[in-house]
């Protein structure tokens, strides 16, 4: 999990330009982080500040690299965390860690001279689920600290704080999360459609040597209803098959066994966990 926290956290450097497809929803994001970057006229006009943006979709299609990107193109400071940090046995743990997050986002931000912040909390509807009966009680500290920080956000001036969470379960979040003024801007991330599968093999076909007989549009082709995340894996395995095999060079066939592989993987996967 420290492995994984690293990961997400890692550096913001990440632009639009490298996130394959997702046309819509990139537009979308980057026409509502513009009312971040706008901020005065956004005051001028008395329109309410833009608080949190909930991303929507399949696991791997692309949400954190949109976070990531969000926090490029607005010159944020990106603070992440993802909402199973938060499971604690004991109360109120969970609590103190949101009031963590959102302090060190203003550190951070003070440190690196920056104005802006992003908080991106992968897996929300850990913490953001609907609650039942009484169940759950321990987690409820934890969300209810999280609406209170982002009610409080403008309250004190520096930095601008956006809060951008991702789910794929948006059926399951707490009706308080989605109310205006909190996650009130939603923007689905859906699996590539096939022009969006070829342009993210040619993202992650960058760094590779390719044979000249290697198409990605037929690649494209034959990986649908693959995410973002299993068409970087099919490029990754494809390169090992090629390298296992002493070549100096990736041809089709070693990306089709990827594919293969990729496809096999997560049929045992789905196999070992009923
Ligand atoms: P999860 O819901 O599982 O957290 P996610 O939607 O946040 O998934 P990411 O973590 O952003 O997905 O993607 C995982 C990896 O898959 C990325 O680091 C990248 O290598 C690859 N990937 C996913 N989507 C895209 C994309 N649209 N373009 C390029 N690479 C992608």
């Amino acid at each position: 999990s420290q492995e994984r926290k690293r990961k997400k956290a890692g550096p913001a450097k990440l632009t639009f330009e490298e996130i394959g497809g997702q046309d819509n929803a990139k537009q979308e994001l980057r026409e509502a982080l513009d009312f971040m970057v706008r901020h005065e006229e956004i005051q001028k006009f008395g329109i309410r500040p833009l608080k949190g943006i909930l991303l929507t979709g399949p696991p791997g299609t692309g949400k954190t690299l949109m976070a990531k990107a969000a926090a490029h193109y607005t010159k944020s400071v990106f603070v992440a965390a993802s909402g199973s940090e938060f499971v604690e046995m004991y109360v109120g743990v969970g609590a103190g860690r949101i009031r963590e997050l959102f302090k060190e986002a203003r550190t951070r931000a003070a440190q690196e001279k920056k104005e802006n912040a992003i908080i991106f909390i992968d897996e929300i509807d850990v913490i953001g689920g609907k609650r039942e009966g009484g169940q759950q009680r321990e987690y409820d500290q934890t969300l209810n600290q999280l609406l209170t920080e982002m009610d409080g956000i403008y309250n004190s001036d520096a930095p601008r704080i956006l809060v951008i969470a991702a789910t794929n379960r948006k059926e399951m979040l707490d009706s308080a999360l989605l109310r205006p003024g909190r996650f009130d801007r939603h923007i689905q991330v859906e699996l590539p459609d096939k022009k969006g599968r070829k342009h993210i093999l040619e993202l992650h076909a960058k760094n590779k040597p390719l044979n000249a007989d290697v198409s990605l549009e037929r690649l494209a082709e034959e990986t649908y209803g693959f995410s973002g995340a299993q068409l970087e894996s099919v490029m990754n395995e494809g390169a090992i098959y090629a390298m296992r095999e002493n070549l100096q060079i990736i041809d089709q066939r070693h990306l089709s066994m990827g594919v293969d592989k990729v496809m096999l993987g997560e049929k045992t996967d789905r196999e070992s966990t009923e």
